[in-house]
């Protein structure tokens, strides 16, 4: 498996398309990049195929932007230890969902402390634009 990294793509957001609204905010999907759930959030973006559920991001947000997002369908990879996009295995079967995306105050601190790079902040789009 071989690692990837949200924060590192160039291309995100300008070049990923919206795929519909959840709780709020934009999921977004770029074809031959996601493979199972997308980036969820513009301005906070948590790549869902990245994130390992380590839950960082939501002990460290001053402004609770995040809620835990369950997905049953997850936890046949914690079983079988199947690593996801991080190329690492899944600690928890959800994941760290900004529902209050519009609250951020562009702290970086989740961006900066994330394990796998799950996570990239973009000020002036999304709810922001
Ligand atoms: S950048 Fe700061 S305020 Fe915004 S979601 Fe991350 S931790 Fe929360």
């Amino acid at each position: 498996m071989t690692e990837r990294r949200i924060i590192d793509d160039a291309s995100f957001p300008n070049e990923w398309p919206k795929k519909e609204d959840h709780e709020g905010h934009e999921v977004r999907w770029k074809e031959g990049v996601s493979k199972e759930y997308g980036v969820h959030g513009v301005a906070v973006a948590v790549d869902f195929d990245i994130c390992i559920a380590d839950g960082i991001c939501i002990s460290v947000c001053p402004v609770n932007v995040f809620d835990k997002m369950d997905i049953a369908a997850e936890q046949e990879k914690i079983d079988k230890q199947i690593p996801n996009d991080s190329g690492k295995t899944l600690l928890d079967r959800w994941k760290a969902d900004p529902t209050r995306e519009r609250d951020c105050i562009f702290c970086r601190a989740c961006e900066i402390q994330c394990p796998v790079q799950a996570i990239k902040i973009t000020e002036g789009v999304g709810p922001f634009a």
